[in-house]
Parts: structure tokens; C-alpha cells; sequence
């Protein structure tokens, strides 16, 4: 043997990163199961169950292929390193580029090599050299030069179907009682069965963990969701839990999924014409406008990004995030549940409930970037802390997003069937049956206001608070609904 790759659990894919052109003959092939990645937090176990299986049937693929496959369990990556590296007389060790600072700097030291990170369909230099040369980072301009660039959804020079955002037709509520095509389920293996045990985890049948049912739930979206995956993407319904999401995510994450292969098979189901614009733009523009945008801005913004609180929100997390019978507001009862069945809630919830609910709270951002690092299936360091420090909690003073993502019951309201059952009204914003949303957005706004007034994009909502003739009430209300949420009686 001539080298050791490493192969990191995020990095689950044949032809990409160290593993491209590895050699049986030559090329011993690592995967480290850490005590700190499995028992170092309170993950959530479908999460656990999803990641450690994933990887021991892609070390199983490898070793049908021929190469010599060491999978250690050890206390941390390098330890494991260690181990191996005693076993097989120090082998020079390869590795594509981590994925978050902390592992880069802990590789780089153990004197690992690397090999640019390929997972993504923007090299960092060049995403770099996009925001060096910006002065707000505006997402949308980003994917215009993406779709020029990957030479995607264009008509010449033109964007195809004449826009570059089909946003406003991607807005519908959620039709009553709406069902959609049967979910695709996944069959358990032994080397399923076995990781579950260890866990001590029944799994769902909803996530692939190998790259067989990977693609055929890449091949069920484009079969039987794309086409309408736009129009629904932001609504939120009890009858349905996904709509029609790709629930692809976890396997771009893990490299079960190559970004390239998901664009292309999207980009030909446009071309035959089995897609409505709307459709296509909309979930183009989630895979090479948002995911490589947060990503690029992980590293732009370096390591001390994710520590901002620029709101200064200091409450604890509440316990309705880890207890759905802490709370009875609709909304929230159903999002925890849903997430601690497994694992996933789509954007919106994740924006406009989860993270609304901890800006207008003021709760900590950290505390709440944790919580989600923890539950989500597709929780990497790289694509939560912007989506939470940036995007979700406003914690970095508008670094990202020009203005925070606040909203009250009315827009809840509008997009989910949540507030028909419930036993606050989206309506009210004070007296014992206001929605706490409602109350707490413009409690929110008023605490902020001397900040939001210098935000043009704000301003409009500031100017609000001045028409509200019950501002003392209100304040008194949002006080209750506070005390009433860390208690988890609201
Ligand atoms: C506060 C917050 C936290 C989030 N945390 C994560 C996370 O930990 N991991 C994660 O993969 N996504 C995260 N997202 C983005 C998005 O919610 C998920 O990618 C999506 O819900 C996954 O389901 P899906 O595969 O069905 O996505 P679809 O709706 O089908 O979208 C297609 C793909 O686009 C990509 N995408 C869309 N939006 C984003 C985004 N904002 N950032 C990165 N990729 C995006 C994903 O790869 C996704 O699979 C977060 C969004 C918010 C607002
Ligand atoms: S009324 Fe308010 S708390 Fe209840 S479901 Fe609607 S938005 Fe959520």
C-alpha cells in the first residue's frame, strides 16, 4: 500500500474527492466512527442511525470493489488516524478538503493531505472571488451568475421561460385536504439492522442509506414531484408532510447524492418538457443558487461567524424545541413532532417557524444553533450555521440578509392549515387567546425599532408599530407569552 484515504462520513461518493481514481492495489481506504461524532452531543438518533449506516454500507461497496477497507471506532478522527496509521507503518494520508473549519484545522495538523473539495459545484477561490467583489452579498445575484456559468436553464444568453425568478408563482397556500403521491419507503438490510441495534434505534423507512436508494428517491422526485414541486414549496399542511420536496438533501450532504447528478437529472426532465418553469427554476435555484451560496459563505465568512449575536438574545432555549407537549400553539406542536419522528420539516418551517420563533423570543442564537445541529437529518457545520446565524435568527446584524426573517400568525396563517385547530387566533395580538407569534413579532419589532429604522427594508414595518393604539397592552401580553413559554404552558 502506497497511501491511506481517508474517507470522512460526509463524503460517501466513488468518483468524487480522494477517492476519484483510487487504486485497490494501492490505496488503503479509512472511515473513522468517533465517539464524539456518535455519543459527543444529543443527537438525534434517526440522524445517528442515517450516517453511521450510510457509511458502513459505503465501506462494505468498497471492499466488494477490492480495496482494503479499515472502519475503526475510536474516541475522535484523529485518534482513529492514529490507530491505523500504527497498524499499517505510517502510510502518507489523503483527503478531500473538510467541510467545516474545526476538522480542517484538526487534519491539517495531524499532516493530512488534501485534495480540493469537488462536493460542490463552486470552488471556493471562486466563490471568493464573487464576494470579495460585492457590497451586499445578495443571494440572487449569485445564482443569476450561476445559471450563466453552468450554462443552466438558459435560452442563449436569455434565462429560460424570460425571468430569472418565478418566486411569485411559488407562493400557493396548501389545497385542503391534499394528499399527493405515496412516499417512497426504504427496506432495512442487515447492516441497517445492526447499526439501529448498537443505537438502540427503531429506524423509519424514509431515508436510503446506501447510494442504490439514493438515486431511486432522486428518480421518485423526478417522477412523480418535480412538476409540482414549485407552486407548494412554501406551504405547510398537516395532511401531507413533505408536498413535494425532494427530501434529497441528507445524500448531497453525505455524498451518497453528487449536485451534478441531481442539476442534470433536473435539467433533462426540463428539457423534455415533463416540468413547468415555475417547477424547474424553483428547485434549480435551491441547488445551485442556495446550497452553493451557503456553503461559499461558510467559508467567506471564517470561523467566528457562527459566535455573532448581534440582537444581543441572551433567553435559553425554550422547552416546547425539545418537548412538543410544552406548548399548545398548533404550529409548533406539530413542526417538533414531525422532526422528532424523522428528522426533517422543509424550509419554511425551519425559517418561519423553528427559527422566527427563537428570533422574536430572543433566544440565544447559539443555544438555538445547537438544538437544530442536533435534530436535523441534513445538519452539517456548513450549511446550519448561515442558514441559522444569517438567515434563521438575524444574529450577524444583516451580514447576510438584509433583513431579518419576522413574522407574525397572519403569514402562518396564509401558508399552513395549522391555525384552523388551534386554540389561539393569528388574528388577535393581545388578550389570552393571541396568537403568540402575532404578539411577540411586533413585541419584537418595538424592542428593535431605533435599530430596524436605520434598515430601509425595515422601515415600513417599524412605521407600523406607531399605528398599533394597543403598544402598552401588547408589551404586557408579549411578557406573559414569554413567562408562558419558558414555563411551557402557552
Ligand atoms: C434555518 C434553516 C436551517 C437549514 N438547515 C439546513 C441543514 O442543516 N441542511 C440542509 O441541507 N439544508 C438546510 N436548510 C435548507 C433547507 O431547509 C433544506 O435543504 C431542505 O428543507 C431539505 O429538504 P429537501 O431535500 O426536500 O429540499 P428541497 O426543497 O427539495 O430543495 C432541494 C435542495 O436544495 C438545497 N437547499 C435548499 N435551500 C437550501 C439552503 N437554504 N441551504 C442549503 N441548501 C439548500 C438542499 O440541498 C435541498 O436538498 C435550512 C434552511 C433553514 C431556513
Ligand atoms: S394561531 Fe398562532 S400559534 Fe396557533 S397555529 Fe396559528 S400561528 Fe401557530
Amino acid at each position: 500500500m502506497k497511501r491511506t484515504i481517508y474517507i470522512p462520513f460526509d463524503h460517501l461518493h466513488r468518483e468524487y474527492g480522494a477517492l476519484k481514481g483510487a487504486d485497490p492495489k494501492s490505496d488503503l481506504i479509512v472511515l473513522v466512527e468517533s465517539a464524539r461524532m456518535t455519543t459527543g452531543r444529543n443527537w438525534h438518533k434517526e440522524r445517528l442511525f442515517f450516517l453511521i449506516s450510510s457509511a458502513r454500507h459505503f465501506a462494505q461497496s468498497l471492499r466488494d470493489e477490492g480495496f482494503t477497507v479499515e472502519y475503526v471506532k475510536a474516541a475522535t478522527t484523529i485518534d482513529g488516524l492514529k490507530q491505523i496509521a500504527k497498524q499499517h507503518k505510517g502510510l502518507p494520508i489523503t483527503c478531500v478538503e473538510p467541510s467545516s473549519f474545526r476538522q480542517y484545522e484538526a487534519l491539517k495538523n495531524h499532516g493530512v493531505e488534501f485534495v480540493p473539495n469537488d462536493f460542490f459545484l463552486t470552488p471556493r477561490p471562486l466563490f471568493k472571488a464573487w464576494a470579495d467583489d460585492q457590497k451586499s452579498y445578495l443571494m440572487e445575484n449569485f445564482y443569476r451568475k450561476q445559471r450563466v456559468r453552468l450554462n443552466i436553464l438558459m435560452d442563449g444568453k436569455e434565462p429560460a421561460g424570460d425571468s430569472w425568478n418565478f418566486d411569485k408563482d411559488n407562493r400557493l397556500p396548501p389545497p385542503k385536504k391534499y394528499e399527493g403521491p405515496a412516499y417512497l419507503e426504504h427496506k432495512r438490510d442487515e447492516i441497517d439492522l445492526e447499526v439501529a441495534k448498537e443505537l438502540s434505534h427503531t429506524p423509519t423507512t424514509t431515508w436510503a442509506t446506501t447510494r442504490d436508494g439514493a438515486l431511486a428517491q432522486l428518480k421518485n422526485f423526478m417522477d412523480n414531484h418535480f412538476a409540482d414541486f414549485g407552486p407548494l414549496e412554501d406551504a405547510m399542511t398537516t395532511d401531507n408532510w413533505a408536498l413535494h420536496h425532494s427530501l434529497l438533501s441528507p445524500y448531497l450532504n453525505n455524498g451518497l447524492l453528487h449536485a451534478s447528478e441531481v442539476v442534470a437529472a433536473a435539467g433533462k426532465a426540463y428539457s423534455k418538457g415533463k416540468v413547468p418553469i415555475e417547477s424547474a427554476e424553483g428547485f434549480i435555484r435551491q441547488l445551485i443558487g442556495w446550497r452553493e451560496y451557503v456553503n461559499g459563505m461558510y467559508w467567506f465568512l471564517g470561523p467566528d461567524y457562527r459566535e455573532n449575536n448581534q440582537l444581543q438574545a441572551d433567553r435559553k432555549l425554550l422547552p416546547l424545541f425539545t418537548d412538543p407537549g410544552a406548548t399548545k400553539m398548533n404550529c409548533m406542536k406539530a413542526t417538533v413532532t414531525d422532526i422528532n419522528e424523522r428528522a426533517w420539516v422543509h424550509h419554511i418551517p425551519r425559517l418561519m417557524l423553528l427559527s422566527n420563533l427563537a428570533l422574536i423570543t430572543g433566544t440565544n442564537p447559539q443555544e438555538f444553533l445547537d438544538w437544530m445541529r442536533e435534530v436535523f437529518i441534513d445538519a452539517s457545520e456548513w450549511v446550519m450555521v448561515p442558514n441559522v446565524i444569517g438567515m434563521g435568527v438575524h444574529a450577524d446584524g444583516g451580514q447576510m440578509m438584509t433583513k431579518p426573517y419576522s413574522a407574525g400568525g397572519a403569514y402562518i396563517s396564509r401558508m399552513s392549515n395549522y391555525c384552523k385547530s388551534c386554540v389561539y387566533n393569528p388574528k388577535l395580538r393581545t388578550g389570552e387567546t393571541a396568537c403568540p407569534f402575532t404578539t411577540l413579532y411586533w413585541d419584537f419589532l418595538d424592542r428593535h425599532k431605533e435599530t430596524f429604522a436605520k434598515n430601509h427594508r425595515m422601515s415600513q414595518q417599524v412605521f407600523g408599530l406607531k399605528r398599533l393604539s394597543d403598544l402598552p397592552e401588547l408589551k404586557d401580553r408579549a411578557q406573559e407569552v414569554l413567562a408562558g413559554l419558558e414555563a411551557g404552558i402557552i
